[in-house]
């Protein structure tokens, strides 16, 4: 994928952050074109709106279906926004060119699946289609290749107008976040491909209005292309993603409030601090060493006066005394307990070697 194209938005200064914003669903002619109003008011250029839904159970809404298509051309018409939907079949695909939609994207549930995904591609080629912005969700499972596969599949068809969505990934039980951000996934893909635009999805991930100003500012933090928001005229009503939709009112505050960082920037300074964490890092790996020597000499006192390894309430005790300590120097408390608790089991490990007389 080496001569991607960027996505022009008209009228949008190429350099700032592309805002894509509108309903999870369209649901009604009125709904849509509220929306959509309010949205262009505060400057928004491109509008969002599924019209298929896919569903994780049957007996949802699954979306108006195409005539919603309608809709969105009105929003073109009357707002001068550029529309974008989620295809998933090939009907889909000629239903929204037909329309006149500006951008495709690819749900987070079909990139996962690489016979819907050709299926897409295919049916943009044969409409001689392949200037259209194509934006591919990441899967639902946290696997770059496929992602990275999906978007190969278009760009083999043709399209250069590529994109990526990070939507986050899913778990098994309750977490803070409807889907896992898993950052680290979408840096190596920037890493892997500088030039194709990243845009986060901070609706998806967080799965609550009260996450989508933090998320969308770590995402800008972290170099992000651009933002794409669920906004409803009325969220508390709609009909999917109510609890993640704000009003185009809120959405606008909240993106009043994001501070959009100079890439430009000299890069002198970073390149400092940049060495100090070389350092810092360093100086981690050595404290870590040191530590882990003193557990084998413990694993050896333990042995010759025949102890067992882990003693649970000692280490319980430690584990709560460190937190705290930690969270009075500002570290989270969540992540200290996964950090301390990663160091005891390779203590543990480690000892156990001594055990068997296997230390080095
Ligand atoms: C959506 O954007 O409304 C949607 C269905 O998202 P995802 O594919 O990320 O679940
Ligand atoms: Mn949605």
């Amino acid at each position: 994928m080496k001569d991607l194209l960027p996505i022009e938005i008209p009228g949008l200064d190429p350099e700032k952050p592309l805002i894509i914003a509108g309903p999870c669903s369209a649901e009604s002619e009125e709904q849509v074109l509220e929306t959509a109003k309010e949205l262009a008011a505060s400057g928004i250029k491109v509008f969002r709106a599924g019209i298929w839904k896919p569903r994780t159970k049957p007996g949802g809404f699954e979306g108006v279906g195409a005539p919603g298509l309608q809709w969105l051309k009105k929003v073109k018409e009357t707002t001068g926004m550029l529309t974008a939907t989620e295809v998933a079949t090939k009907q889909h695909v000629m239903d929204a060119l037909a329309a006149g939609i500006d951008i495709l994207w690819i749900g987070a549930r079909t990139s996962a699946n690489p016979f819907a995904v050709q299926e897409i591609a295919d049916a943009i080629k044969e409409a001689g289609a392949t200037d259209i912005p194509v934006l591919v969700k990441n899967p639902v499972n946290p696997d770059l290749e496929l992602w990275i596969g999906a978007m190969q599949r278009f760009y083999n068809a043709g399209v250069r107008r590529l994109g990526a969505i990070h939507r986050g990934f899913s778990a098994y039980g309750k977490h803070l976040y409807r889907n896992m951000p898993q950052w680290h996934i979408p840096t190596e893909l920037r890493l892997r491909y500088p030039s194709l635009p990243i845009i986060c999805d901070p609706s998806h991930i967080g799965g609550k209005r009260e996450l989508i100003a933090p998320l969308s500012q770590q995402a800008l933090d972290m170099g992000f292309s651009g933002l794409i928001v669920e906004s409803h005229c009325n969220p508390d009503c709609a009909l999917s993603d109510a609890s993640q939709q704000v009003t185009p009112e809120i959405l606008n505050f909240i993106l009043n409030t994001l501070v959009v960082r100079d890439s430009k920037q000299s890069t002198e300074n970073l390149a400092l601090l940049r060495q100090q964490i070389d350092q810092i890092d360093n100086e981690l790996l050595e404290i870590l060493s040191k530590r882990l020597r003193v557990c084998r000499e413990i694993g050896q006192y333990k042995k010759e006066h025949r102890m067992p390894v882990v003693q649970p309430k000692r280490y319980n005790d430690i584990l709560h005394g460190r937190v705290a300590v930690a969270e009075e120097m500002g570290l989270g408390a969540d992540f200290m307990r996964t950090v301390l608790l990663a160091i005891h089991d390779e203590s543990v490990r480690q000892q156990i070697e001594v055990l068997n007389d296997r230390a080095r």
